[in-house]
């Protein structure tokens, strides 16, 4: 691989940077590592492109009105470094011009649950050695409606905490930001273009014990970009380009909004985000007078036949035959399972909105892993070819930092912590099947179980989009 020695400042310059470099994807992946790139005075090329033509990409996973930016979490090296993004979003220009508000985060769950419990507990833990005494344990179910008076706490709430160093951030306008800076570095030829294929040789031997090479993407329209390293930030999509079966797949979540009145904008404004990790729903302070809810759950797995992606398994050859892969899909109505979910966490949270009519509805698709985990990560058996994905329905709020931890990790100088998260991943774990082999359908099935999800495990989008309104199925499914 060509390298331009460039100095690293950060990274004490221990693997060269290679002369070409192309992002695929331009959201909060793909664009903190332009940036990252772009500031550590690479004077190599760097292209970035993506499918959609405009930045913020309205269908991606990192655009919508509202993110939680939280360092609540149940693992210590998540907390830690979401702590460093939210000074990022709290004192820089990252999260001025109202693209942060820190209103704080309630996180509560319910011991009739089985799910959220014990994430809680040692979230709060996690936060309380970060924020002290920002942080208020609220044991019981009276101690948490006084701190959400307005909103009504579900009937199987059972405690929690509030953090008041947690907010939120406009997840579009965030995203917005980025490319803007990207701009004006003047450094990333950002380009329109969908890649429908790595390309890849066979090296003359092996090197890093790897025999391929990827040598760059071929598009859409029959065209190629060759590059010494090819970084996929394809997010949900990034199934179709290489075999992540078993190792990473796009879920559907729901989203809701309701349009509220200027008086009710104004009384919910401040308050603090509520998340029930019990039910996965959460309600986010609303903006413009639209109040969203959502839910953070298993999801919906939605399986389309794709030709062969790269594999760890397979050569360079022609795919002759598909593998079914969950991808996102555009403009998917949201199941009748799913918008009773969000009505009944609103008759739960904010009972006054009970009936208030939804004036859009959206499935936003995750890219979940085994553990929550991301993967940032040099590809097993192909060189050139590095991955940045993952984000398991949490990366958002890293949009400031997550990209100097990308060019780290390709400079074989990213914190060995994060280095073992973000690995290639071993895959779900099915009684009796190794790595590598053939799992069949269920065995490449992900389930998120990091300790956050709750729902039914197992919901298939076009199956919930043909049941009627008793659950019935009915003929003529939506997708
Ligand atoms: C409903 C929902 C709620 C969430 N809530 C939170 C939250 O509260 N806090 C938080 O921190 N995180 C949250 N997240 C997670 C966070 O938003 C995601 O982890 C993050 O935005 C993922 O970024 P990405 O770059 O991987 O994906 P994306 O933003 O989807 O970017 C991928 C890009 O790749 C492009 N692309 C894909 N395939 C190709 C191709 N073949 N050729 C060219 N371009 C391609 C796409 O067009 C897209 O623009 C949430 C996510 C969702 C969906």
């Amino acid at each position: 691989m060509p390298a331009t020695g460039a100095v690293d400042k950060n990274c004490g310059g221990k693997t060269p940077l290679p002369s070409s470099i192309l992002i695929v994807g331009g959201g909060v992946f793909g664009l903190s590592t332009a940036l990252a790139l772009a500031t550590r005075h690479h004077s190599g090329k760097i292209t970035l492109i993506d499918s959609s033509p405009t930045i913020p990409n309205p269908h991606g996973s990192s655009v919508d009105s509202s993110r939680i930016i939280r360092a609540d979490y149940a693992r210590e090296p998540y907390a830690k470094l979401a702590a460093t993004a939210i000074e990022k979003w709290r004192s820089t220009d990252w999260g001025r011009e109202g693209r942060y508000t820190q209103n704080g985060l309630l996180l509560v769950s319910s011991n009739r649950h089985k799910f959220g419990v014990e994430y809680v507990k040692s979230s709060y833990d996690n936060v309380k050695a970060i924020y002290g005494d920002a942080v208020e344990a609220l044991p019981t179910k009276e101690a948490v409606a006084n701190v959400v008076p307005g909103y009504g706490t579900a009937e199987h709430v059972t405690g929690g905490y509030v953090n008041w160093g947690s907010g939120w951030a406009h997840a579009e306008e965030g995203v917005r930001f980025a490319k803007k800076k990207l701009d004006e570095t003047g450094k990333v030829d950002i380009r329109t273009g969908e890649v429908v294929k790595l390309l890849s040789v066979l090296e003359n031997g092996e090197r890093n014990g790897k025999q391929w090479k990827v040598t760059g993407v071929q598009l859409a329209d029959g065209t190629s970009i060759t590059a010494d390293l090819v970084i996929l930030a394809t997010g949900a999509w990034t199934g179709r380009l290489v075999d992540l079966r078993d190792k990473a797949q796009a879920t559907g979540q729901v989203l809701s909004y309701i349009r509220i009145s200027d008086e009710e904008q104004a009384k919910l404004a401040n308050m603090p985000t509520v998340l029930n990790f019990s039910t996965g729903m959460f309600i986010i302070p609303p903006r413009n007078n639209v109040l969203k809810i959502a839910r953070h759950a298993y999801g919906y797995r939605n399986p389309k036949p794709v030709p062969v992606p790269l594999s760890t398994q397979q050569s360079n050859h022609e795919a002759t035959t598909t593998v079914e892969v969950s991808l996102p899909e555009k403009d998917a109505p949201i199941p009748l399972e799913g918008e009773r979910a969000c009505r009944t966490a609103l008759r739960e949270m904010l009972p006054a909105f009970a009936n208030r009519p939804f004036i859009k509805t959206r499935i936003c698709w995750y890219t979940d892993t085994p553990e929550g985990d991301f993967i940032i990560t040099h590809h097993p058996t192909h060189n050139g070819l590095f991955l940045a994905t993952g984000g398991s329905g949490h990366a958002y709020k890293f949009l400031p930092v997550i990209g100097e931890k990308v060019v780290d990790a390709i400079q074989g100088c990213l914190d060995p912590e994060l280095a073992a998260l973000w690995s290639w991943p071993t895959g779900s774990q099915h009684e009796g099947e190794g790595e590598g082999a053939d799992k069949g359908e269920e065995g490449s099935i992900v389930w998120t179980e990091d300790g956050s999800r709750s729902g039914e495990k197992g919901l298939v989008l076009a199956e919930e989009l043909a049941k009627g309104k008793n659950g019935e199925m009915v003929t003529g499914s939506k997708l």
